[in-house]
Parts: structure tokens; sequence; C-alpha cells
């Protein structure tokens, strides 16, 4: 299929070189468990969980019928001073898998909703307490939180942030903990870095902890490439944060729902923030849905106000929508019954090892892992940076396997589903990938 009979001049696609798309389109029509196919019918192993999104595989029908049926008996109901029972059902089984204490649950429709309502809450937590001065806001260099005027501001991305003009004001970033030189090839937690926590000391000092709202990060950054916290790390952090009360907030949109063996990275790591972000794995990828959780401290201090005021004038017209909240019932009922977090973490071993194998591909300058994610780092074309990622890209879906890519960084993530001899599969084809291209791309 090569776009053919369909009209591409309408559609803005999102992320994607439009120009360049429209001279070699890559369709999805549907999608079956492991696979994507394409609209001529050739079938596409799914290495990235469609984008960090379908942990429990595609075309699941009790998602698709809860769905429907939600939607034939309660199509909608407005935010304002209403609610329904299905939202309420929905907060009370994520609440039930969620670090212990993070208790108050608000409802989004994506991961960059998320970051700007945990920024919001943030700092409206801080008014409330009687600190309205506490309102800087600080990032990590390389960090994701989305592309809305807040999670741009304290993500670490200059290029995304390059064509919007002046963002938020009070946002500093700490240091990124990628470190090619000490960890290259580490598996899972890499051992050296817990100590650039301490980065944030120095923005303490510059900035003043009184000032200071929060500190978001993602556990595992995702989209930069896959970096999983060096060991030691997240614990400083937190104790960092702890000292100077200031507010931690993860980042899970990518690590929730069972990606790193565990329902959130925080109890992989045996670290709690104060406030949790969520999307994608939360409905499965299947209808927009994100959440904001909160350390029942945080909601309470927000709760203070004179009687019959809304605490949080924040919000959306499809915050808890009825066909989300039914979509994410339904998706936690498989993520349980199917025990899909444990098999994340029973599958790790093997995934580490096929994904490892890797390191012998010429070109590559890292391997990084953690529970069923993976990264194979590309060195650099001289004077084309992300060159080699995007032709492994392609080959790598001409020959029936969808990657991530992100400059020379293929990252993988697959659906939790995944057997060992697809993990096989998947590794063989992506190794064919890399030699072609180092062949031809020089
Ligand atoms: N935060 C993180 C950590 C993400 O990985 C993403 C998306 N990849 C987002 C936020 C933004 O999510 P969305 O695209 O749903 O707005």
């Amino acid at each position: 299929m090569s776009g053919g009979e369909i009209d591409l001049s309408a559609w803005w696609m999102p992320f994607t070189a439009n120009r360049q798309f429209k001279a070699a389109p890559r369709m999805l029509e549907r999608a079956e468990g492991m696979h994507y196919y394409t609209p001529d019918g050739r079938q596409v192993l799914d290495g990235a969980a469609g984008l960090w999104c379908v942990n429990a595989g595609h075309g699941r029908a009790e998602i698709a019928d809860a769905v429907g049926s939600a939607l034939r008996h309660l199509d909608y109901a407005p935010p304002f001073q209403m609610g329904h029972p299905l939202a309420f059902e929905a907060a009370e089984a994520l609440k039930a898998i969620l670090p212990d204490g993070l208790d108050r649950i608000f409802f989004v429709n994506s991961g960059s909703e998320a970051a700007d309502t945990a920024l919001k809450i943030a700092r409206a937590y801080h008014v409330a307490r009687g600190e309205p001065n506490r309102v800087w806001l600080v990032g990590r260099e390389r960090g994701y939180h989305g592309v809305n005027f807040g999670g741009l501001s304290v993500g670490g991305i200059p290029n995304n942030r390059a064509a919007f003009g002046p963002l938020l004001r009070e946002v500093d970033h700490i240091r990124h903990t990628l470190d090619l030189e000490r960890n290259a090839f580490a598996r899972g937690q890499p051992e050296h870095g817990a100590k650039l926590a301490d980065d944030l000391l120095r923005v303490i000092a510059e900035h003043g902890a009184e000032k200071i709202a929060a500190v978001m990060v993602e556990p595992m950054a995702g989209s930069t490439g896959v970096l999983p916290p060096p060991i030691g790390y997240l614990e400083r952090l937190r104790s960092i944060c702890d000292e100077h009360g200031i507010l931690l907030i993860f980042d899970e949109v990518i690590t929730g729902f069972g990606r790193l063996g565990a329902p959130f990275a925080a109890q992989r790591f045996g670290v709690t923030p104060d406030v949790l972000n969520m999307a994608k794995g939360l409905t499965n990828g299947a209808i927009p849905m994100g959440a904001v959780a909160v350390r029942g401290e945080v909601h309470d201090a927000l709760m203070n106000g004179p009687p019959g005021a809304i605490e949080l004038l924040h919000g959306y017209t499809y915050s808890g929508h009825p066909a989300a909240s039914a979509a994410m019932i339904a998706t936690l009922g498989i993520y349980s019954r199917e025990k899909l977090f444990d098999r994340a973490r029973e599958l790790e071993p093997y995934w580490q090892d096929a994904i490892h194998s890797l390191r012998q591909s010429p070109n590559v300058i890292d391997v990084r892992d953690i529970g069923l994610v993976g990264a194979v780092e590309l060195a650099p074309l001289a004077g084309r940076p992300g060159a080699r990622g995007y032709d492994v890209l392609c080959r790598a879906f001409a020959s029936g396997l969808l990657v991530r890519v992100t400059a020379d960084t293929i990252a993988l993530s697959p659906p939790l589903i995944i057997s060992e001899a697809q993990i096989d599969e998947l590794v063989d084809k992506l190794r064919t990938a890399i030699a072609d291209s180092s062949k031809e791309l020089q």
C-alpha cells in the first residue's frame, strides 16, 4: 500500500515529517494481539506497544465491549458539579494498584494534560499551605512531559521548545543521568550516577528551597532514549525533596502499568512520589485517558477553603468521560486477571539477554534495558544525527517490525503478552535492519 487511493492532503499529522511521509507513507490498518496489519495485509510485529500504550496487546474485545455499552448507557456527563458512577468506580479500581498513600485521583485525557495538571496542583498546594512563594518548577534535562506549555517548559528537550517563544519563567533543570562513559551496556539499573541527584542541591542553592514547588521527573526517561535510573538516584532525589519541603512528581506515563514489571516504577524502585502522572497503558491505548494521583495530604491541603467553594479550579470537559472510565476498568481487569505485570517481570531476564545480544551489531554504542523496555543506541552518522535511527526504523518496518526511534536510539517496548519466540523474532529483525543500514548508510 503506498497511500494509493487515500487522500493524504487534509490531515496534518503530528510528530511526522509530513512532506516525507507523503512520498513514502507507512499505513497501519488493523491490529490484533502482538501485530499490526498494513492495508495490503502485511503483518507487522509491534515492538513498541503502539507508543508505549498497548500493554495488554491489541484488539481486546473486553475493552471495546465495555466502551460500547458505557456509551449506550451514558454517552456523556458534564464535569461541573456532577458525577457519574463509572468514574468513581474507575478511580477505586486504579487506587487498588497505586503505591500506598497515593489515594486521590484526578482524571485528564492525556499525558500532556497530566503533566500540566500535576504542576498546577503542586503550585496550588503550596498556596493552600500558606507558602505562595513556592512557584519554581524543576525538571530534568532530557525529560519529556508532553507538549503543553507546562510540560514543555519543565521538559528538558530544547528542540521541542525552539519554535514556541517564551515559556514558563520560574523553571530550572537538573542534569540527566545518561553516562555512556561509565555505564555503557549496563544491564538494568546502571551502577554509576546516584550522586547526580545532588544537582538538585545546586538548584536549591540558586533559587532558595522556600521558592521551589516541585521537581518532576520520569523515573525512567523514555522518549529521549530510555534512561533507567542509576541505583540509588531516585532514593536520593526523594530525600532531598523531603528535606526541603519540595513535592516530588513522577511522570509514569510510560513506566506505569507493568512496563517495569510492577504496577508502577514507584513500586519497582521502592520510591513513592507525592504526585504520580499516568496515561497510555491506563486504557491500553484504546481511549484517550490520563490521570494524576496525589498523596492524601496534598489533596487535603486544598480542601481547607470556605465551604461550597471549588477547591481546585481545574479540569477538562472530558475528565472522567464514561467511555474512558469504562475502558480503564476493563483494562485494569485484564492486567489483573492475566497477571501481566508479573509476566513482564518474569520475562525480563530473557528479554535482557536477547536485546544485549545486539551489542555485537555494527555501530552499536550502547544497549540499555529495564523491565520490558530496551534501547539500542547507534553512533550518529557524521553530520547527520538521527539519519541512522530513521533508516533503521524504515528498514525494520519494511521487514515487519514496528519500533520507536528517537534520534539514533531505537527504543523497544513490546506488549507484555509477547512470547519468547516473538522476542527472538523482534531481535533478529532488528539485527538485520541495523546490519543492512550500516552497510548502505555510510
Ligand atoms: N509524559 C511522558 C513521560 C510521556 O512519555 C508522554 C508521551 N510519550 C507524555 C508525557 C505525553 O503524553 P501525551 O502524548 O498523551 O500527551
